[in-house]
C-alpha cells in the first residue's frame, strides 16, 4: 500500500508539474485525477470500520463518514470548476461539506488516539494546557493574520479553514501527548494525515488571502498525500484488525504543559511587539489564561501527589483482608504510646488474641473459608474492642490490640469480654450449611504505672508467653501475666505448660475421665468457701493440677493402669518432679502429702491433722470425689448420693472433717461439676471432630 501510495504521489507531483502550462489537463489533473485517493480512502475506511474492533472501530465509522463528506466536497468542486470557469463561488456547498467532514474528523480522532485523558483530572488539565498553548501559538502565527475586517458568509468560511487545522494539530499534540490508553498504529498514521492537513489548509487559507491560489497548486499535493495516508493507514487498521489493547503507561508529561505554556506566551507577545508595537488585550488575556491554566494545573498535581501518598502510606499499614492496622502500624504506634504511658504515668495493656485450632479450619474447608472466617474474626474484634484502643492483625491468624491507659486487671476483664464476643455466635461456613464454633486463646500484658518506660518487646514477648499458656491450658480462655499470670479464671495456673501436659497424659492413661483438672476446679472453689487467702487458693488449684505427675514412672513403665491406691510411690515421686525438675518447691510438699490420712494412717510420712497442709487436705477430698464419680460414671449410675455417703463415711479418719463439710455443701449447690470425658486427642473444633 505503501508503494502504490508513494508512486501514485510520484506521478501526480509530475503531472502537476508537466500540466503547469496547459490549463485543460491543469484541471484534469487538479480536479479529478485529484478524487483518485480520495475515493480509494473512503473505500478502504469502509473496510476498516468492518475489520476493526471497539474504540478503534468506532473511529473508523467516523473517519467513513468525514472521508465520504470530504468526496462530497471534492466532486461539488470538481463540477463548479468545470461549469463556472471563473471559479466555484465562495462560499459553496463544497465548503459545507469540506467544513462538516472536519467536524466529524476532530471527534474521531479524539477518540482513536485515546479517550483515556478524558476523566482523569490532571492528565486532561495537562492535554487542554497544551493544547491551549499550541492553540495560542496557531492563533498568532495563523489564524490572526486572516480575521476578516468584516463578517461576510465567504470571510467567515475561509477563516474557519485555519481555525478547524490549528484545532486539529493542537488536539493531535495534546492527545499523543497525554492519551492514557494504547494509540493503535493506524491512528498515528490518521493524525499524521490530519497533522498534514491541517498544515496544508493553512498554506491554502495563506495563499487565498494573498489570492494566489491554481488548480494545479503544489498546495493540492499535500491533500494528496493526506488521502495516500489515510489509505496507507485503513489498510493498517484492518490488516491488524485493532481494537482495545491493555493501556499504555501513563505518559509522563510532567513539563511539557509548561514549556509549551512559556512558548506560547513567548511566541504571542513577540509577535505582538513586533506586529503591533504593543502587547494586545487579546495576548494579555490569553497569557493570563495561561498562566491561571498552569497555576490550576499545579495545584491539582499537589493535590493529586498528596492523596498518592496518603493512599500509599494507608496501603502500607493496612491489612488488605481485614482492613485492620497491621503490624508495622502497630510497631510505629506503640513506641509512640509507651513514650506518652511514661509521661502521663498512665497503665499500658497488650491483649494478644491467637485463635485455637485455626489450621484446621483452612484444611478442612480450604484458605477462602479461612480468609473469611478471618474477616468476620476482624468484625467481632472491632465490636468489643473499644474507640480508643488500637487493634491490628499482627500475623496470620493473630490478633494485637494495645490498651492505652489501661491497668492489668482491667484488661484482663476486657479481653475475657472479647473472647465470649468472639466465640458467642457460630460463624457460617460459606457454601454448606454447617457452622464453626470460633475459639481463641488471649493473653494479656500490662506494663504498670511507675515502672518507668514501658519495654515493648517485653510486652509483647509476655503477651506471648501468656498465649502459650492459654493453648497449653486447653485453649479458649484469657491468661494474664507478671503480677496477673494468677489464674484470672479458675483453671488458669501459673503453671510451666509442660507440667500440665503431663498431668493430661498421665490422666489419660490411668482413666477416660479428665482428673487433675476437675480436682483442681474443685479445690479451688473448696479453698475459696474455706475462706483461704488468695495465695493459699491459687497454690491448691495449682498443686491440685498436678497432683499425679508422680505417676508418670509407673505410666512409662508400662505396667497397666493405675487406678487404685497401689503406686504408693506416686506423691514422692510428684514431689521430687516438681523440685528438681520445674523449680516448683513450694508445690512439693502438698503433692507429697495429698495421700496422708487426717488420722495419721496415710502414706508416705503418716502425718496426722493440721501436720498436713490444708492445701493437701482439700486435695485429697476432691481426689477422692473424682475417683468416686468417674467410677459411677462408668457404671451408669449418675446419682450423687452414694459419692457424697462415701465422702461422709471418711469425715474424721480420712479426710478433714471441715473440708468435708465445705465441699458437700459445694455439692448441695451445685458448684461441683462432673468431670468430662476427656476430649479425643484429635483437637475438636465446634464441638465435632474434624475428620
Ligand atoms: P493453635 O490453636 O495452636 O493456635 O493452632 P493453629 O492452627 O491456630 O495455629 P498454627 O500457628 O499452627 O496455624 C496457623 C494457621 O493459620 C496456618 C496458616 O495456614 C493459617 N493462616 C495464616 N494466615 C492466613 C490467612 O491469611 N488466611 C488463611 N485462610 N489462613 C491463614
Ligand atoms: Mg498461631
Ligand atoms: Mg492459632
Amino acid at each position: 500500500m505503501i508503494v502504490a501510495g508513494v508512486a501514485w504521489l510520484g506521478c501526480y507531483a509530475a503531472l502537476l508539474n508537466y500540466s503547469r502550462d496547459m490549463p485543460e489537463l491543469a484541471r484534469f489533473v487538479g480536479e479529478v485525477l485529484y478524487l483518485v485517493p480520495i475515493i480509494a480512502c473512503t473505500g478502504l475506511a469502509v473496510f476498516a470500520a468492518r475489520r476493526t474492533r471497539q474504540r478503534v472501530r468506532i473511529a473508523w465509522r467516523m473517519l467513513v463518514v468525514s472521508n465520504a463528506l470530504w468526496l462530497l466536497g471534492e466532486s461539488i468542486w470538481a463540477v463548479y470548476s468545470y461549469v463556472h470557469p471563473e471559479g466555484p463561488p465562495v462560499p459553496s456547498l463544497a465548503d459545507a461539506a469540506y467544513l462538516a467532514s472536519y467536524a466529524v474528523a476532530l471527534p474521531a480522532i479524539v477518540v482513536g488516539l485515546g479517550l483515556g485523558v478524558v476523566g482523569r483530572g490532571q492528565g486532561l488539565l495537562d492535554a487542554l494546557l497544551v493544547a491551549a498553548g499550541a492553540g495560542a501559538i496557531g492563533w498568532q502565527m495563523i489564524i490572526a493574520p486572516l480575521v476578516p475586517e468584516d463578517w461576510t458568509a465567504a470571510a467567515l468560511i475561509t477563516f474557519l479553514y485555519p481555525v478547524f487545522s490549528v484545532s486539529m494539530v493542537s488536539i493531535l499534540v495534546a492527545v499523543l501527548l497525554s492519551g492514557t490508553q494504547h494509540v493503535p498504529r493506524s491512528m498515528i498514521v490518521v493524525g499524521a494525515a490530519f497533522g498534514l492537513a491541517g498544515i496544508t489548509d493553512g498554506a491554502y487559507a495563506y495563499l487565498t488571502a494573498v489570492r494566489s491560489y491554481e488548480s494545479w497548486s503544489w498546495v493540492n499535493l499535500g491533500w494528496q498525500t493526506e488521502a495516500v495516508l489515510l489509505c496507507v493507514a485503513a489498510v493498517t487498521a484492518a490488516g491488524r484488525r485493532e481494537g482495545d489493547e491493555p493501556g499504555a503507561a501513563d505518559p509522563d508529561i510532567t513539563f511539557l504543559p509548561a514549556v509549551v505554556a512559556v512558548l506560547a506566551v513567548g511566541a504571542l507577545a513577540v509577535a505582538d511587539l513586533i506586529l503591533v508595537g504593543r502587547l494586545s488585550e487579546v495576548t494579555l488575556a490569553v497569557i493570563m489564561l495561561l498562566l491561571l491554566g498552569l497555576l490550576v494545573r499545579q495545584v491539582v498535581a499537589t493535590r493529586d501527589r498528596t492523596r498518592l501518598t496518603q493512599r500509599l502510606r494507608t496501603a502500607a499499614t493496612t491489612d488488605p483482608l481485614t482492613g485492620l492496622h497491621n503490624r508495622r502500624f502497630f510497631e510505629e504506634v506503640l513506641d509512640i504510646e509507651a513514650d506518652r504511658a511514661m509521661q502521663r504515668g498512665d497503665p499500658l495493656s497488650l491483649v494478644l488474641i491467637d485463635l485455637d485450632h485455626f489450621k484446621q479450619i483452612n484444611d478442612t474447608y480450604g484458605h477462602s473459608v479461612g480468609d473469611a472466617v478471618l474477616i468476620e474474626v476482624a468484625q467481632r474484634l472491632r465490636r468489643s474492642f473499644r474507640a480508643g484502643d488500637l487493634l491490628c492483625r499482627y500475623g496470620g491468624e493473630e490478633f494485637l490490640c494495645l490498651l492505652p491507659g489501661t491497668g492489668g486487671r482491667e484488661a484482663l476483664d476486657l479481653a475475657e469480654r472479647v473472647r465470649q464476643g468472639l466465640c458467642a455466635t457460630q460463624v457460617g461456613v460459606l457454601g454448606t450449611d454447617e457452622q464453626l464454633t470460633l475459639t481463641a486463646s488471649l493473653g494479656v500484658a500490662t506494663a504498670e504505672p511507675g515502672t518507668g518506660r514501658p519495654v515493648i518487646d517485653q510486652l509483647v514477648d509476655d503477651a506471648d508467653q501468656a498465649v502459650y499458656r492459654a493453648k497449653a491450658l486447653g485453649r479458649d480462655r484469657v491468661v494474664g501475666s507478671g503480677r496477673y499470670a494468677a489464674p484470672a479464671f479458675d483453671t488458669a495456673l501459673p503453671l510451666p505448660p509442660a507440667l500440665v501436659w503431663l498431668a493430661d497424659r498421665v490422666d489419660r492413661a490411668v482413666g477416660e475421665r479428665e482428673h487433675s483438672a476437675a480436682v483442681s476446679r474443685w479445690a479451688l472453689r473448696t479453698a475459696a468457701r474455706m475462706g483461704l487467702d488468695d495465695a493459699v487458693q491459687r497454690r491448691t488449684a495449682a498443686a491440685a493440677r498436678v497432683h499425679d505427675i508422680g505417676r508418670v514412672a509407673a505410666v512409662a513403665e508400662g505396667d497397666g493402669l493405675h487406678r487404685g491406691e497401689d503406686d504408693r510411690g506416686h506423691p514422692e515421686e510428684g514431689a521430687r518432679l516438681l523440685t528438681e525438675l520445674a523449680d516448683l518447691p513450694e508445690l512439693a510438699p502438698l503433692v507429697r502429702a495429698h495421700h496422708e490420712w487426717y488420722d495419721g494412717t496415710g502414706f508416705p510420712r503418716g502425718c496426722a491433722g493440721t501436720d498436713i497442709p490444708v492445701e493437701a487436705r482439700i486435695i485429697t477430698v476432691c481426689d477422692a470425689w473424682s475417683r468416686l464419680r468417674s467410677a459411677a460414671l462408668a457404671v451408669g449410675e449418675p446419682a450423687l448420693a452414694g459419692s457424697c455417703s462415701q465422702i461422709l463415711a471418711g469425715r474424721g479418719t480420712r479426710f478433714d472433717p471441715a473440708v468435708v463439710d465445705v465441699f458437700l455443701s459445694l455439692v448441695d449447690d451445685g458448684a461441683v461439676d462432673e468431670p468430662a470425658a476427656l476430649p479425643p486427642e484429635h483437637p475438636v473444633i465446634s464441638g465435632r471432630r474434624i475428620p
